[in-house]
């Protein structure tokens, strides 16, 4: 009888032990996404040219890099998109296999997940509207109402700025166009999305100062080496063959060619 009992009691545990590690977030690995045979890229679809939508489908300079990852592991490209400011903790809960979505490298962020190698640099810059007389250099943005898109760096550091109110929007496209309609007095965001506001919005300029310099990469669950590894293979492979300016070549009008989201 106290056998039995002794055999109830070890199947109990590990009953239990399987509920707990069940429960735990589940580590994309390079074996785990072979198996699964797909490579899950999570990004916001609003940040041309990086990502932006066309015909329906997500295109841009980090789907061409997402695409290689996943031709070099042999498995299929699926793209989830999602809010920019939950993308980081979806990484670390083991949602999706990595974040690509221009994002900077920054130290909170490296608290919550780990980088790739840097695949591109950026600036942040401001815009204005062609009518603006006072703000004309990024000291002037004291005291004045700033878009930027919420949990991006653009919102750090409108934050920081002293006396500004910050109007969050859920993409930059959208701060862009509060901007235009005079809800906001400039609106902080990345170079080359910049570029992409400017094509679309000839009633808006750029300071010529930029605010920072920033990198950006590709991140994943913090501890996730094997996957880490086979992504800077990747990025190293299309740096070094010029691929990575390609993608930027291509992916420069991304805006002007999307039917979706139109800006202006
Ligand atoms: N590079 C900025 C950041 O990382 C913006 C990225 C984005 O909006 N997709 O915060």
């Amino acid at each position: 009888m106290k056998k039995l009992f002794r055999a109830i009691a070890l199947v109990l545990t590990f009953v239990m032990l399987g509920i707990l590690l069940g429960g735990c977030a589940t580590t994309p690995t390079v074996d785990k996404i072979k198996e699964d045979g797909k490579l899950v890229m999570l990004t916001n679809a609003a940040f041309p040219p990086y990502e932006y939508t066309s015909g329906g489908e997500v295109a841009g300079i980090d789907v061409d890099i997402a695409k290689e990852i996943a031709a070099d592991l042999g498995v299929k490209l699926e793209i989830q998109d999602m809010p920019f400011e939950g993308i980081i903790n979806a990484i670390k809960s083991g949602k999706g296999s990595f974040g690509a979505a221009g994002m900077s490298i920054t130290e909170d962020r490296k608290k919550n997940v780990d980088f790739s190698i840097e695949y591109a640099q950026s600036k942040l810059f401001v815009l204005v509207t062609d009518t603006e007389t006072e703000i004309k250099t990024p000291d002037d943005l004291n005291d004045m109402t700033i878009g930027v898109q919420t949990g991006t760096t653009s919102d750090t550091y409108a934050t920081d700025v002293e006396g500004a109110q910050i109007s969050r929007y859920g993409n930059f496209l959208d701060a862009a166009q509060a901007l235009k309609s005079g809800k906001v007095r400039a609106v902080v965001v990345d170079e080359l999305t910049s570029n992409e506001i400017l094509a679309a919005n000839p009633e808006l300029v750029r300071l010529d100062e930029p605010l920072a310099d920033e990198g950006y990469a590709i991140c994943v669950q913090k501890g996730n080496t094997t996957l880490l590894d086979a992504i800077n293979a990747t990025l190293t492979r299309l740096i070094e063959s010029g691929k990575i300016q390609e993608f930027m070549d291509n992916n420069v009008t991304g805006l002007a060619e999307s039917s979706e989201e139109p800006v202006g």
